[in-house]
């Protein structure tokens, strides 16, 4: 677990700090406390998480693809579910997170 202070900015208020993790949350996103809002938010996965839940939705599709193809019916894992999952979760971070800076660009909040 990567606990170490780094550059963020907030997505409820867009301010910028710098801050330590306060907590792990699923799916491996780490959650910021903002000294501006007092609120608390959530930053993306890391890089090698992202690629590893790539991987499996990935594994996911072919799998699912291979059974219709056969004439069954998918059904998708958990694991293969969880990445799906997880996946979701993080792009609507990364997206909340790229609003954030634009409105910090922009200068209204
Ligand atoms: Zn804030």
């Amino acid at each position: 677990m990567a606990s170490e202070a780094r550059a963020v900015i907030c997505t409820i208020c867009a301010a910028a700090s710098v801050s330590t993790p306060t907590a792990m949350k699923f799916p491996g996103c780490p959650q910021y406390h903002c000294p501006s809002c007092g609120g608390h938010f959530l930053y993306p996965m890391t890089t090698a998480n992202f690629v590893v839940g790539c991987l499996l939705a990935a594994v996911l599709l072919v799998t699912a693809v291979r059974t219709l193809l056969a004439g069954g019916i998918p059904l998708p894992g958990l694991l293969g579910l969880l990445a799906v999952v997880a996946l979701i979760i993080d792009i609507r971070i990364r997206g909340a997170v790229a609003k954030a800076r634009a409105r910090a660009h922009s200068g209204t909040q």
